[in-house]
């Protein structure tokens, strides 16, 4: 450990807190937001409509995470609508001295942009109400030291201006995070782990029937720090411990924060814990300066962006960690957007991998735990290698039969986001193992779509247990010996007897091409229901979720047979095409279909996360532009200020063609690529 945090003094809250301040309601009616923020306290009804699925791409645009200090405090919310209205101004929060945040179902879906609960921090919101809180984002607040609770008895405890106990916080929670909780954060209890001040909870779990997902955790169990032993026979949900970590990995969004907090109270040349098993990325922002509007340049907004990369190319150098860049030498793009990468070249099954991203579940394609942890948590396992976590309770999601030949990862997905369980946020926190025989006959790439998505049901993380299909692709694409690749999944499956919260069935034989309509993912429809047409302005193939190579395939596919009918993508629709990696990019070449995309007039460009992220080639300009986009979510904003709507691969592909939102058909007999 390093000396400087053998020698720091222990924090600890009082067991009494005071929450001395405001109440903001974050009400779906924009004067009533308004109305607070000039001054004008709110009595609250369950009658007054609550905002719902507020995302952390509202809280912080992702402009916004920019900065990655204190000046965040003058922005939580400036994205949250509320009607049709974007009420939330900048420094509006801080000024109105508000120090509780109240909100409804779903609170901080979405990204796992530690920046969101860092802003309202430091606007001075210290206790954060909601009707049900999404796990990472609950997590990033814990760590911070922020008070959640879905107890909306303790607001008029708030009112009155009177001590609540720091017990009706940790109230159901396990110890460790009761610990964290009465240390004020996710630092100052491992720093008092790290000393002996505080006792993890020793597991004694008796042999049981386990998910796949439940034997990687015992696999990686902490079991004693003090030896350094590893494993336990056997973990059930709600279990609470550390386990040991195969992989972490940040992006440039989260690695700068993760440094300043590290230097400030680690120490600037202290090293970090195993650094070969740490992984940088530069890709979310290598197009910024093509999708940044003149008036945000202006605003010295880019030059604050490009801060990002320095500092986390300057730490990795530092610190000897391997940075997977941008391209440099006039060519904007990056060599890979972090989950590709990690799927092609570093993931294996029975791994368990944190990243500073929500849908670092993309690698449980392959049969890892991966899932995404904020800021603190990335700049903590920096110095332990270890994540806590209590285990999660798992549901199933089996797809049964065999699906339509036209009938991708995606749609499947975008059911699922459908269906009550999920839009309920009944799967929030949970594992998703996705099983049936339509999910064996899938790809590795197509399999990634569905645990990448896992970050839009809201749960823990998504899993696929590994079989053939894996081993061929750990083969095939990553040059495993086959009987390695084999011993790597052996004994990764769930028992017979294993528990389930719940089973989700899907019908593959029955689905249809889906579209999600704009605002959530959640708002799945199959594309004959949409009525009227939708014309199209933009089409968008790109991003983690839908950069791979068998994507690249759907999309070269549909090209394919329609220029060699001799139709073109028609004027005024723009249409881009982005790969994950270079290796796809590389592998687009090889297979020539650079040049059928540029035969129907589609835009092939660098690996990056671009319009995914708002930061590339593809973004809408005007609320009233339309894109049909391959990306897995589409919350306000996202993507631009247009209306964004999510399909398949083959469908963005068929809609950029057609000029409105389509379905694609097979033809009789494929056409090939020249
Ligand atoms: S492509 Fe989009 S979803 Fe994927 S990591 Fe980048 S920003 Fe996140």
């Amino acid at each position: 450990m390093p000396p400087s945090l053998l020698a720091r003094r222990l924090a600890r809250l009082p067991d009494e807190v005071r929450l001395a301040g405001r109440i903001l309601y974050l009400t779906e009616d924009p004067d009533l937001l308004t109305r607070q923020l000039r001054g004008e306290d709110l009595t609250w009804t369950p009658a007054i409509k609550l905002r719902d699925n507020i995302s952390t791409d509202e809280i912080t645009p992702a402009y916004i995470c920019y900065y990655y200090d204190d000046t965040l405090g003058d922005f939580p919310y400036l994205g949250l609508k509320a009607g049709q209205e974007f009420p939330i101004a900048r420094g509006a929060v801080k000024q109105g001295g508000f120090v509780a945040s109240v909100a409804g179902r779903r609170r901080g879906k979405g990204s796992s942009r530690e920046q969101s609960p860092y802003a309202e921090l430091k606007a001075g919101i210290r206790l954060v109400v909601a009707e049900s809180i999404e796990r990472i984002y609950r997590e990033n607040c814990q760590n911070l030291g922020i008070l959640t609770t879905t107890d909306f008895s303790v607001l008029e405890r708030v009112r009155r201006g009177e001590t609540i106990p720091l017990s009706v916080f940790t109230a159901g929670e396990g110890q460790i995070t009761r610990d964290i909780i009465e240390h004020g954060g996710l630092f100052e209890y491992n720093v008092a782990r790290l000393q002996g001040a505080v006792r993890v909870p020793t597991l004694a779990t008796a042999r049981r029937p386990m998910t796949v997902a439940e034997k990687i955790f015992a696999r990686h169990w902490v079991a004693d720090a003090a030896t350094g032993h590893v494993g336990v026979p056997a973990v059930a949900p709600g279990d609470e411990g550390f386990v040991v970590t195969d992989i972490r990995f940040s992006h440039e969004y989260v690695t700068p924060m993760s440094a300043i907090f590290f230097e400030q109270l680690v120490g600037k040349d202290e090293p970090l814990n195993d650094p070969g098993s740490i992984f940088f990325f530069r890709d979310h922002l290598t197009f910024l300066r093509d999708a940044m509007t003149p008036a945000r340049i202006a605003e010295g907004l880019l030059d604050v962006a490009n801060q990002l990369e320095v500092k986390q190319r300057e730490f990795a150098a530092a610190k000897g960690v391997k940075l997977y860049g941008e391209l440099g030498l006039g060519r904007l793009g990056s060599e890979a957007i972090c989950h590709s990468k990690i799927l092609e070249a570093h993931a294996l099954p029975g791994q368990v991998i944190i990243g500073s991203d929500s849908h670092t579940p993309h690698a449980g394609a392959v049969g890892c735990i991966a899932f995404g942890v904020g800021t603190t948590a990335i700049f903590n396992s920096w110095i332990t290698r270890d994540v806590r976590v209590q285990v999660p309770r798992s549901f199933r999601v089996v797809v049964r039969g065999r699906k339509p030949p036209h009938i991708t990862a995606k749609d499947i997905m975008l059911q699922l986001l459908r269906h009550p369980y999920v839009k309920n946020g009944d799967a929030i926190g949970q594992v998703v193992e996705y099983c049936g025989e339509a999910v064996e006959d899938l790809s590795v790439d197509e399999r990634a779509t569905m645990t990448n998505m896992a970050a839009e049901v809201g749960a823990f993380t998504g899993i696929i247990a590994p079989d053939r299909r894996t081993v061929d692709f750990l083969v095939e694409q990553r040059g495993l010996v086959r009987a390695e690749a084999e011993r790597l999944c052996e004994g990764l499956h769930s028992d017979p007897g294993a528990e389930y919260v719940t089973e989700i069935e899907i019908d593959a034989a029955s689905l249809r091409p889906m579209v999600a309509l704009p605002g959530d993912p959640g708002n799945g429809r199959e594309i004959g229901e949409l009525g009227d047409r939708v014309g199209i302005d933009i089409a968008y193939a790109g991003s983690c979720t839908a950069g791979k190579r068998e994507d690249m395939d759907m999309y070269a596919r549909v090209f394919a047979e329609a220029a060699a009918e001799g139709r073109r993508i028609p004027d005024g629709v723009r249409c881009y095409i982005q790969c994950g990696s270079q290796d796809v990019f590389r592998y687009c070449q090889t297979r020539g279909y650079d040049r059928v995309f540029a035969a129907v007039g589609a835009t092939f460009i660098e690996p990056s996360c671009g319009a995914c992220i708002n930061a590339g080639p593809g973004v809408s300009r005007t609320a009233g532009e339309v894109t049909i986009s391959a990306i897995n979510r589409n919350f306000p904003g996202r993507s631009g200020p247009g209306q964004l709507y999510l399909a398949s691969p083959y469908t963005v592909a068929a809609s950029a063609l057609a000029g409105y939102i389509t379905a694609w058909e097979p033809a009789s007999s494929p056409v090939g690529v020249a």
